[in-house]
């Protein structure tokens, strides 16, 4: 996922947090052999479909209160069954989706009502099953964006995990899936396999890997490196320009691909939505993506879409198929812990810039002010000091806290990991004379683990690739910067490619508290600065922020508060924990910030110069450094 731009936390910013999924192989026919291969999946697929398989049906019944009714039919089985709604899927956390459930009944297959009843609040168990039964409920579905799942007279987007309860006895069983009450004019986009009326899925992690757009979208497909890409737009189409889009998106995949040296899909989905108003982020899936970007953001520039896309694409590699076993299997049931999110999202970030940057859609400028922000982004947060990369990742379901995301408590898994991604390429580099780099390791975790349909150890898996690649130790690495929280000799790490870190201080307005938001909520205050002008006038950590300079509170506070300067008159209206809102007002104060550049050094051999050229690239340098300089 990502949750837009990863977690970040500024003095009065808002602050969102991202996402997260589930996995999927498939099996690519070589040419020899090739018919007997297809035929036996065919046969496999077809056995599958027509034999004993789970068939849900989804009922669009109300839009205006967001209702829907699904209908489970299960085949003969145990007498005895159960069946679960998932409480987590998409971002790590706990959501508890069956708070949205608001009947349930079952049949067996002649109608006759038969016994079911709540084990826990996510579990349901039936009796007399051993014929079959149809279970069915009635759920709610209004929770917007690439996390979420919604129903309404626009349109359904639908993540199923958060829809679908799985029999548990079942869980791997083919599955065949319905729309009833689709109003005429709708059409249905999903990665799902389409036959007839049904879409059809090997078991039910394959289904809810798969999310479902109905409504009156527009779509703009096209092909590149001998894959079909289909492009769903849901959004008003005086907000965006589709063929811009499409133009980015071709230099993306295609430089995402040859990046990898591999395309494991043979049709990809982008699902987008611009809505006006709050939104953010991106989730990934193992053949597609769900986007959305508020609308005036991408009129101003396509950046912010083009860095979320290159980020949810590379996922399909790392995180759906490059996969660490913590994750696997997915327990739907509660909390999956792994210490791997450093590299699973925050390597991945690592990856979008260089796929940015090898698609020529950032600029060696860009490519180093971006990595400044993010040194500066790690460094002012005190927690650099405390929490690991590994440890932050273990953490990620604690994210949901206002209190667990002040500066004081944690870092950012994303933040800290891409800056991880940058450091273990240049020492990859630096250790093998630049014949290794991130992107060996990368080819190699995908050779070694995911196209073997294994699941690599964490860290060490990671550690192991590295060592692989670069013929060299790394332990040092992942002790002090992965697992350690050892302060990061940045200067040491950019030599080679002639670069340097400056730090700059200066004054900046300080509006005296921290406010973050949860991926969908209010913008809360996290912190207040003892004794500061926010505190005498009157604002409590727990205050929810309504309304900052008159002006509803939203996606607009952070820049509103960034213009501010010291000594402006801030005016903010707050509701308090146990209700009644407040009118607060004070002056902004001051105070001095440490800001992180990344520059040239001041003098550049030749060595570094082709250093750095393939690093940019995402390349290890086939000739030897001074040969292949030629500027
Ligand atoms: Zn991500």
């Amino acid at each position: 996922m990502i949750l837009t731009p990863c977690a970040v936390e500024i003095p009065g910013a808002v602050q969102t947090i991202e996402e997260q999924t589930m996995r999927v192989r498939i099996t690519r026919p070589k040419t020899a052999g090739t018919l007997i291969l297809v035929a036996w999946l065919l046969c496999t697929f077809a056995a599958a479909q027509s034999g004993p398989h789970v068939a849900y049906t989804v009922s669009l019944t109300s839009p205006v209160q967001h209702l829907v009714e699904v209908q489970i039919t299960l085949p003969p089985g145990l007498a005895v069954r159960e069946l679960q709604l998932p409480v987590w899927n998409a971002l790590y956390q706990i959501r508890d989706f069956a708070q949205f459930v608001n009947w349930i009944h079952a049949t067996d297959r002649s109608g006759k009502a038969v016994p079911i009843r709540a084990l826990n609040t996510s579990l349901w168990q039936i009796e007399d099953a051993s014929e079959g039964a149809t279970v069915t409920y009635q759920i709610y579905l209004d929770s917007q964006g690439p996390f979420g799942v919604q129903f309404n007279p626009h349109h359904a987007f639908l993540n199923l995990a958060q829809v679908l309860m799985y029999p548990v006895d079942a869980r791997y069983s083919p599955i065949s899936l319905r729309f009833t009450g689709v109003p005429a004019d709708w059409h249905i986009a999903t990665p799902l396999k389409a036959a007839n009326d049904e879409f059809l899925a090997e078991n039910y992690d394959r289904l809810v890997d798969s999310p479902v757009e109905i409504g009156t979208f527009q779509e703009s497909d096209f092909e590149e490196a001998g894959a079909r890409f289909r492009v769903i737009f849901d959004a008003d189409s005086a907000d965006y320009d589709a063929a811009k889009i499409v133009s980015d998106l071709h230099k993306i995949v295609s430089a995402a691909i040859s990046w990898m040296n591999d395309r494991p899909f043979d049709t990809y989905v982008f699902f987008y939505h611009f809505p006006h108003g709050p939104a953010g982020g991106g989730m990934e899936h193992a053949y597609s993506t769900a986007i959305e970007l508020n609308a005036e953001s991408i009129e101003r520039s396509l950046y912010p879409l083009t860095a979320v896309t290159a980020h949810e694409f590379f996922h399909l590699w790392n995180v759906k198929r490059i996969r660490p076993r913590t994750l696997e299997p997915v327990d739907y049931t509660k909390e999956n812990y792994t210490r791997a999110l450093w590299f699973s999202e925050g390597v991945t970030s690592t990856a979008e810039e260089i796929i940015q940057f090898r698609g020529g859609l950032l600029e060696e400028k860009q490519f180093l002010a971006q990595l400044g922000d993010e040194i500066t982004e790690l460094e002012r947060r005190p927690a650099h000091l405390t929490q690991s990369a590994e440890e932050s990742s273990l953490e990620a379901w604690l994210e949901g806290s206002a209190y667990y995301r002040r500066p004081e408590r944690s870092i950012s898994y994303y933040n800290k990991g891409e800056l991880l991604g940058v450091i273990l390429d240049l020492a990859l580099r630096d250790a093998s004379h630049g014949h290794a780099s991130l992107r060996e390791v990368l080819q190699w975790m995908n050779a070694n683990y995911a196209q073997k349909h294994r699941y690599f150890d964490d860290s060490n898996g990671v550690r192991e690739g590295a060592e692989a690649v670069s013929h060299a130790d790394f332990g040092w690495f992942f002790t002090k910067y992965v697992a350690g929280t050892g302060e990061i000799p940045w200067d040491e790490f950019f030599r080679s490619v002639g670069l340097h870190v400056e730090t700059t201080t200066s004054t900046v307005p300080d509006p005296g508290f921290i406010a973050s938001r949860n991926f969908d909520g209010p913008m809360s205050v996290a912190a207040v600065t003892p004794g500061g002008e926010a505190e005498h006038a009157g604002l409590q950590v727990g205050d929810t922020i309504v309304e900052l300079q008159g002006k509803s509170a939203g996606q607009e506070s952070r820049q509103q508060i960034s213009r501010l300067n010291p000594g402006d008159a801030l005016s903010v209206k707050v509701r308090g924990r146990r209700g009644g809102e407040r009118e607060l007002k004070w002056k902004v104060g001051s105070r001095q910030e440490l800001s992180y550049e990344v520059k040239d050094l001041a003098q550049i051999t030749p060595e570094q110069r082709a250093r750095r050229a393939a690093w940019l690239k995402g390349e290890a340098q086939t000739d030897s450094p001074a040969e292949s300089s030629s500027k």
